[in-house]
């Protein structure tokens, strides 16, 4: 077991090397957390070892953090037979008892919330000012709303029959949100009293660990949560496993649309006289559209346009990667977007002056440097505010010493058939792009195989309700960007998935009537 002084990693990490006139002091986070060297699988409430182990890294340092396990099909069966067995008393107690637990779980997650936040930032690289502020507090709200939701469930859908439990749910979740997103999926399912067993991204598996080790801190029955760690493998030996009654899965269209094959082409054994089918719900990619019309409030829309793309390194499914921007205000706000961006701190995530972080894994550092290749290649123009030598990918990424980094950037001259305007990136990289009319501005932003979110800026209350009308967008932001609440359903179209999460909506998909 190893006891981490965040202090002594914060002075081997990158700092920008295009540093301005003055600087900030560091502000290193000076909590300790203690990482065991390995852990095991949570399986029916007790630690399972496994023979097969992966390294899990520090994005920022490189650094090995622990060895964490990895799950095959079997292992996956031994959860699956906890999680079935725990069903038929979870899902018999009162709601109030269920209730409870959840309240439980989210205390202790506020009580744990320091100690959880260095954590995010050391294994997934994200500034330690939003662990801190943004992923750890929201997970901990996640928890509480769906403790009220638990014993109020005959009333969430009026009209309708009293609503049931599914049964045991797969969920597997990407490595950008990774406490988050473990919130975002066990809370409603545990409150409309079903079971879990999640397994959490490769890169990012120790705070759905620590979050095992509050369930059974808070006593929650043995197999009503299970966490199994592993890569795309243990993912698949989820999603195919037969005794599975639903799966939840946050990640990317690829896989996704994988997954959506997987289960439709399934022949699910019967089992207790019941054959339904294997229930499923996808949270996929997106490239959003950002609107700024010109009578915006240009300030307030540049700092939208900088939350909207940059936050969390641009490792956000809805991020606003695509601007469009009323022609006559474009130059402003361009002009106004790079003064904005070169005052963004790029460095050490454990620092608390630090803005943006580091990038999840040498993977998405080499996808991210890709496409920055293929915009100027295609003859986008890359804008590096900051930076010495505005036309390349090293002016994104050269200047560190170690760990990955991309400096915040901006292609500007885009076309809509530009790789960087149609694919996701999820990486610091914005495209800016142009329009005339609102009828243009709608064009062009619905011109994508996605639709996860959008975001509209603009004084004019009746544009924006046209406009945000005619979104193809599960989620329309209106002056503001990337404001999330668990009481407010996220979700997709088109290739952005379907289902939604958070909410009455998102309790639907965890109850059959
Ligand atoms: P990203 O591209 O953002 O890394 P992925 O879709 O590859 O997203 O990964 C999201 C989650 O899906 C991770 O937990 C990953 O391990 C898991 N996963 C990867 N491949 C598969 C698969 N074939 N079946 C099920 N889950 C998978």
């Amino acid at each position: 077991m190893t006891t981490v002084d965040t202090k002594a990693s914060t002075r081997s990490a990158a700092a920008p090397s295009h540093a301005v006139p003055w600087d900030y002091a560091p502000a290193p986070e000076s909590v300790k957390v203690t990482i065991q060297d390995r852990y095991g699988l949570y399986i029916g409430g007790k630690w399972v070892a496994t023979n097969a182990t992966f390294d899990t890294v520090n994005p920022a340092t490189e650094q090995s953090l622990s060895q964490v396990a990895q799950a095959d099909a079997s292992h996956v069966d031994q959860a699956v037979a906890a999680a079935r067995s725990a069903f038929p008393v979870w899902a018999a107690l009162p709601g109030k008892e269920r209730g409870k637990y959840l309240f439980r779980i989210a205390r202790r997650i506020q009580e744990r919330a320091r100690e959880l936040a260095v954590l995010e930032t050391m294994d997934g690289g994200k500034p330690i000012k939003e662990s801190r502020d943004i992923d750890i507090p929201l997970a901990a709200a996640h928890f509480f709303y769906h403790a009220g939701w638990a014993d109020k469930l005959a009333y969430a859908f009026p009209g309708q029959a009293a609503p049931k439990p599914i049964g045991v749910c797969g969920q597997i979740i990407p490595w950008n949100f990774p406490l988050l997103m473990a919130a975002w999926k066990i809370a409603p399912a545990l409150a409309c009293g079903n079971t879990v067993v999640l397994k959490p991204a490769e890169t990012t598996s120790l705070t759905a660990l620590r979050l095992a080790e509050i369930c059974d801190e808070i006593g929650l029955p043995p197999g009503v949560v299970n966490i199994v760690t592993g890569d795309g493998r243990t993912g698949e030996a989820i999603v195919n496993h037969p005794y599975i009654d639903k799966i939840a899965f946050t990640g990317s269209t690829e896989i996704g649309k994988r997954i959506a094959r997987a289960v439709a082409e399934e022949q699910r054994p019967t089992q207790s006289g019941r054959t339904d089918a294997k229930r499923l719900t996808l949270e996929l990619g997106g490239k959003s559209p950002h609107i700024i019309f010109e009578d915006a409030s240009l300030d307030q829309a540049v700092e939208g346009i900088v939350q909207g793309i940059f936050f969390n390194q641009g490792h956000v499914c809805c991020a606003g990667s695509r601007l469009f921007v009323q022609e006559s205000v474009l130059d402003e706000t361009l002009e106004r977007l790079n003064r904005r961006m070169s005052t963004l701190r790029v460095g050490d995530p454990l620092d608390k002056n630090t803005d943006v972080g580091a990038i999840n894994s040498k993977q998405q550092f080499d996808t991210i440097t890709r496409y920055i290749d293929a915009g100027i290649a295609e003859g986008a123009e890359l804008c590096v505010p900051g930076s010495d030598n505005p036309s390349t990918v090293s002016s994104v990424t050269g200047g560190f010493d170690v760990g990955h980094f991309c400096r915040p950037c901006f292609f500007r001259n885009v076309q809509p058939s530009h790789r960087v305007a149609r694919e996701e990136i999820f990486g610091p990289v914005l495209a800016v792009l142009s329009f005339r009319t609102p009828e243009e501005a709608i064009q062009r932003a619905n011109n994508t195989r996605f639709g996860l979110a959008a975001g509209i800026w603009t004084d004019k209350g009746s544009k924006i309700f046209d406009m945000a009308a005619r979104l193809e967008a599960g989620v329309v932001w209106l002056n503001t960007y990337n404001r999330f609440d668990p009481t407010s359903p996220f979700g997709g179209y088109k290739e952005s998935g379907f289902g939604r999460e958070g909410g009455r909506h998102g309790l639907r998909a965890y109850v059959t009537t």
